[in-house]
C-alpha cells in the first residue's frame, strides 16, 4: 500500500470527510483491520483564505509547495490536496516538489465519462468557477463542457462556502439556495453537476438535484485509495 500524503486543512470540516472516507473505503476494499496508510498537514485555512482574497497566488504556491515537501519527507508517495480551488497550483506543487499529485479535476472527469455526460455545471469556489486552471482540465482532458453560475449566483456559492460551509455551519436556507441555482444550470442544459468544493457535499446531497452529481471529496479520496493500492 503506498503512503497518501494529505494536503489539509482547507478546511478541515472537509478534510475529516477525506480521513472518513479514505479509511472507510480501504475497510470495504482490503476487509479485517486494514486502514490507509496516510500523513495529515493540515494548515491554518485563515492564513491562506487571507492570501487567496489578495490574489497572492505565488506565495500560496510557496506554502503548498513547501507543504508537499514536507509530507515527501515525512514517507508520502504521492499527494492528494484536499480542495479544488488549490488545484490551481497542482503542476507547479509536483514539479517544485518532485512528488505525483493525484489531480481532483482528472478523477472526476474520468467519472463523468463513465456517467456517459458531455455537459456539466461547476459549483464551487469563484476561484474554482471562474479562472481557468479546473475547466481547463475538463475540457481539455475529457472534452467536457462546464457550465458556471451566473455573477450574482457565483457570489453567492463562493460566500456561503467561505462564511458557512468552512466553518461547520449547514443551513436549509443555505441548501434551497444552491438548489436553485442548479436548477438553472440544468436549465442551461447541465446533465450533472459537480460539486467542486470539498465542503458543498456536507450541504447538497443527490437526493436534493434530479440529475447526477459528482461530489469531489468522495471522488477524490476514493481515487487515492485505489492508486495507493492498485497502482
Ligand atoms: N475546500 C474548498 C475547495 O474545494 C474551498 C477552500 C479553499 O479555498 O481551498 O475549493
Amino acid at each position: 500500500m503506498k503512503t497518501i500524503g494529505l494536503i489539509g486543512g482547507m478546511s478541515w470540516e472537509s478534510s475529516l470527510e477525506y480521513y472518513k472516507i479514505i479509511n472507510e473505503t480501504v475497510k470495504s476494499k482490503l476487509g479485517d483491520l486494514h486502514s490507509a496508510k496516510c500523513i495529515m498537514y493540515s494548515v491554518d485555512f485563515e492564513e491562506i483564505e487571507l492570501l487567496q482574497h489578495q490574489g497572492k497566488w505565488k506565495e500560496l504556491t510557496d506554502i503548498m509547495v513547501a507543504t508537499a515537501k514536507a509530507l515527501k519527507s515525512a514517507g508520502a508517495d504521492f499527494i492528494v490536496i484536499c480542495t479544488n480551488t488549490m488545484h490551481k497550483m497542482a503542476e507547479d506543487i509536483e514539479n517544485e516538489a518532485g512528488i505525483r499529485v493525484l489531480h481532483i479535476a482528472e478523477v472526476t472527469g474520468e467519472k463523468i465519462i463513465e456517467k456517459g455526460l458531455k455537459k456539466v455545471g461547476l459549483l464551487g469556489t469563484k476561484f474554482t468557477m471562474e479562472q481557468d486552471f479546473y475547466k481547463k482540465v475538463l475540457k481539455d482532458k475529457f472534452n467536457i463542457d462546464v457550465i458556471i453560475p451566473e455573477e450574482a449566483d457565483r457570489e453567492i456559492v463562493h460566500k456561503i462556502i467561505y462564511e458557512e460551509l468552512c466553518k461547520g455551519i449547514l443551513k436549509d436556507t443555505s441548501r434551497e439556495k444552491y438548489k436553485e441555482i442548479i436548477s438553472k444550470l440544468q436549465a442551461k442544459g447541465a446533465e450533472g453537476v459537480v460539486l467542486g468544493c470539498t465542503e458543498i457535499p456536507l450541504l447538497i446531497k443527490q437526493k436534493d438535484v434530479s440529475v447526477p452529481v459528482f461530489d469531489t471529496t468522495t471522488i477524490h479520496g476514493v481515487a487515492a485509495v485505489e492508486f495507493s493500492i492498485t497502482e
